[in-house]
């Protein structure tokens, strides 16, 4: 008998082609992700993955849990099962599947539990159907372990056989994060400042397959060298989940003053959202993206009323994507203290939208009146470029 575990993916929304190009992402994410911990062997079996436990880390009791860790941040995985297998071979019968599963009983639980065996059989060779195979099964662990009780309904503990290209017991699924495989729905920048909406916000779109790049507005000095450390560390932090980041540091300073200087002030953070959006699809087109992704929830700040939004996007070609749009502000920290971004977020270094702040900033700004205000930018054109060619580009994570 050998161990291993069994990785459960959301069937659904992948039949067909598609279907092989999910299993490939998300072996591929998977090697990717436990690389430190050896050579990995994956198997495909209907709607799950199973990886043995490499031989040299079957005395290594962290190698476990390091791996369902792993695994349960990987995008595209809704269930991880550390489980006991069974080879099917010609020889293999009722009995020796009992003595397995009693075996997994024995080691696994102790006390008077209450319990259910539920068995799913992939695999029609074998000639029991699955409810013959589960009550028989039932029967010997309450023959061998007669403090037990069965509950169908509520038990506290369900045991699980699976008879497939092989066969697994396992009385315990860890929940996964769910979403697609990073790399199955193309590429995005992310608008990342040093808040906390934003990184939640890759994060999301993340979980939806997109492969991320990062855009952050850097106004030095205004902005100092750990605010952009600070944005950094954060996009490390979403490319533990989103994998390797490649982070653009856009010099934004000239833009900035010059906005401050001609633009009226209570509409200094329309025009530089407006300006930011196209320096941000200009550099997604670079990096062949097809979409942005900003941190953007409604109503929570003056830029971000629907007519400020309206302003915004009047701009954007691309799709941009909002995911935490309709969040309220708690519901976004949640997310961001599970993902661990959160307290990065909350390091009190400055960026460059909270120097250049207006005191009255508008609310219902009128794309009009921006426009107007735009015309005294006559250098943008030529500012945006240099403001794209002179990104400082870092790559985060591996
Ligand atoms: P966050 O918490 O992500 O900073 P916020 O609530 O502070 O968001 P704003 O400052 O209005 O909101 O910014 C809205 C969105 O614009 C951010 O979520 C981010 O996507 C983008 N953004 C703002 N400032 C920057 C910046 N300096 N660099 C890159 N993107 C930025
Ligand atoms: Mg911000």
């Amino acid at each position: 008998m050998g161990k291993g575990i069994l990785v459960k993916y959301g069937e659904i929304a992948i039949k067909g082609n598609n279907r092989v190009l999910f299993e490939n992402a998300l072996i591929k994410n998977i090697k990717h992700a436990l690389r430190d911990l050896g050579k990995l062997w994956i198997e495909k079996e209907q709607g799950r993955l199973f990886i043995p436990v490499p031989q040299e880390a079957e005395n290594e009791p962290l190698w476990m849990q390091r791996a369902l860790e792993g695994l349960q941040r990987i995008f595209g995985i809704i269930g991880v099962c550390p489980v006991d297998v069974l080879e099917v071979e010609t020889s293999l019968t009722f009995d020796t599947i009992a003595e397995a599963v009693l075996a997994y009983v024995n080691r696994e639980y102790t006390g008077a539990l209450s319990f259910k065996v539920d068995c799913k059989r992939a695999n029609k060779k074998f000639p029991m159907n699955s409810m013959e195979i589960a009550s028989e099964l039932g029967a010997r662990i309450l023959e061998a372990r007669p403090e037990l009780t069965v509950d169908v309904h509520d038990p506290q503990v369900r045991i699980m056989v699976e008879l497939r290209n092989q066969v697994y017991i396992y009385g315990k699924t860890l929940p996964g994060l769910g979403g697609m495989p990073v790399g199955t729905a193309g590429r995005a920048a992310l608008l990342l400042s040093g808040g906390i909406d934003s990184p939640v916000a890759g994060w999301m779109m993340a979980k939806r397959g997109l492969t991320l790049c990062a855009v952050y507005f850097h106004a030095h000095p205004y902005t100092t060298d750990r605010a952009k450390e600070k944005v950094l560390e954060l996009a490390r932090r979403v490319s533990v989940y989103a994998g390797k980041i490649r982070v653009y540091v856009v010099p934004f300073t000239e833009i900035q003053l010059d906005i401050y200087e001609k633009c009226p002030h209570e509409q200094l953070t329309i025009i530089m959202r407006r300006i930011m959006m196209q320096i941000a699809e200009r550099i997604a087109e670079k990096e062949e993206a097809q979409a942005l992704v900003t941190g953007e929830s409604l109503g929570q700040v003056a830029s971000q009323t629907l007519a400020s939004l309206y302003c915004t996007n009047a701009v954007c070609h691309m799709p941009v994507f909002r995911p935490v749009i309709g969040f309220d502000k708690q519901e976004i920290i949640e997310i961001a203290k599970r993902i661990d971004t959160f307290e990065t977020s909350i390091l009190p270094y400055e960026d460059c939208c909270t120097i250049f702040v207006a005191k009255h900033p508008a609310t219902r700004p009128k794309l009009n009146d921006i426009q107007k205000s735009e015309e005294a930018l006559t250098s943008l054109p030529e500012q945006i470029d240099r403001a794209v060619e002179n990104s400082e580009i870092i790559t985060v994570g591996v």
